[in-house]
């Protein structure tokens, strides 16, 4: 085999700009996927794992008292009751059982707060695969107890020192180890980076938006809501998400990105705001960069969202009018995160707080009308954070 066989492209956005030394490898990904998928006894045996080791289906929760505060009516999908607390174990999870498929030993990954590495770890443990997790010595510092859980969980952290010390260059340099390593499997934490990941990456987080939509028949009685909405870093949960209402143009769908602090370069990773179209990591999308084409530092409250690019499906459902892209500011997420923990009982993670503080924001806009909002995970990770910014309230 020495060519793709899906397209790589989402519209204009999308391919393949990998150097040629990783192709070899980017194509027998490729061919995994692409058996795999047809496979039922590979399906089966992802689907029973989800659900007895992950906890899916995740449930639909109908929010009623923030739903009723804020004059809409108000439904979340759970994914920070899913292992590990967030939705990045169904990609892990179906990622890890396609390089054991494939007779691969180790896994390779990147991390920037961490959630995508503790994944990896936890499924290399469950799958007994070595796990390699690459990490920014900026997140590494900022992040101790997510190192912590991946040692203890028996994976190697290696420490990155190379350019801002954060995620983007954890993402480099995973991929150079993957060049040199054939028994090693690359498991990229979102929907993006090189043909096929965004492809593979949304496939295995599609249970969430066909676990919603069923769900959201039988529980609120009615066809679909009016609008859809969930964070967006690199989108993974998003695109999860969005499949199961993409078909139906009834469905309004929003992703909300990280406004940050300001809209000056560097105060936000608002990829639709400020963003132009470029190459990141192997792909051509929306990226945060400067006329040289330099990539722009980002900043959010969030860690998850803090990412300069984002996922080719969602460049591609923009200029199709299909999904809008808006932001929340870190003060509203915050806002959004005090909400749920106050009228649900439920601590969001600070990258689902932006989709709940959006809608906070723009709630007059929504009255009346039906909203699932994606919770994609819950946040006593962010504690440190939260604390000293809220504390004025309590
Ligand atoms: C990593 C993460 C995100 C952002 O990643 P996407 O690929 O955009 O989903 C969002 N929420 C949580 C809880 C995360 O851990």
């Amino acid at each position: 085999m020495s060519t793709f066989q899906l397209d790589s492209h989402y519209g204009r956005f999308g391919g393949c700009y990998a150097p040629e030394t990783l192709m070899p490898a980017l194509i027998e990904l490729e061919a995994a996927f692409v058996e795999a998928r047809a496979e039922p006894e590979f399906r089966e045996r992802l689907r029973r794992l989800l659900r007895d080791f992950g906890g899916r289906p995740t449930p639909l929760f109908h929010a009623e008292r923030l739903g009723a505060e804020w004059g809409l009516d108000l439904w979340l999908k759970r994914e920070d009751l899913l292992h590990t607390g967030a939705h990045k174990l169904n990609n892990a999870l179906g990622q890890a059982l396609l390089a054991q498929r494939m007779g691969k030993t180790r896994i390779l990954a990147e991390t920037g707060a961490g959630q995508h590495g503790v994944a990896c770890a936890t499924v290399c443990a469950l799958l007994g695969l070595d796990c390699v997790v690459y990490m920014g010595e900026m997140d590494a510092q900022r992040q101790v107890p997510n190192v912590e859980r991946m040692e203890l969980l028996g994976a190697r952290v290696v420490i990155v020192r190379a350019g801002q010390r954060t995620l983007k260059d954890a993402i480099n340099e995973a991929l150079r180890a993957w060049v040199g390593d054939p028994d090693a499997h690359y498991l990229l934490g979102s929907a993006l980076g090189p043909h096929p990941f965004p492809t593979i990456v949304a496939f295995f987080h599609e249970p969430i938006g066909k676990e919603a939509a069923a769900q959201y028949r039988e529980q609120a009685q009615t066809d679909q809501p009016d609008l859809v909405l969930a964070c967006v870093g690199g989108g993974s949960n998003a695109i999860g998400l969005f499949r199961g209402f993409m078909d139906n143009p009834e469905v309004a769908l929003v992703g909300v990105e990280a406004g940050g602090t300001g809209s000056a370069p560097g105060e936000h990773a608002a990829r639709w705001a400020g963003g132009r179209e470029g190459v990141l990591h192997g792909c051509k999308t929306l990226v945060l960069c400067d006329d040289d084409g330099q990539i722009l530092a980002t900043h959010s409250v969030s860690a998850g969202l803090d990412y300069p690019a984002v996922g080719p499906e969602h460049a591609q459902l923009a200029e199709q009018g299909r999904a809008r892209y808006l932001s929340a500011s870190d003060d509203e997420a915050l806002a959004g995160f005090a909400a749920l923990a106050r009228f649900e009982g439920i601590l969001p993670a600070l990258e689902s707080s932006h989709a709940l503080g959006w809608l906070l924001a723009r709630r007059e806009d929504w009255r009346g009308m039906s909203v699932l909002l994606g919770l994609s995970g819950r946040g006593d990770k962010d504690l440190a954070t939260v604390l000293p910014l809220l504390g004025g309230t309590r």
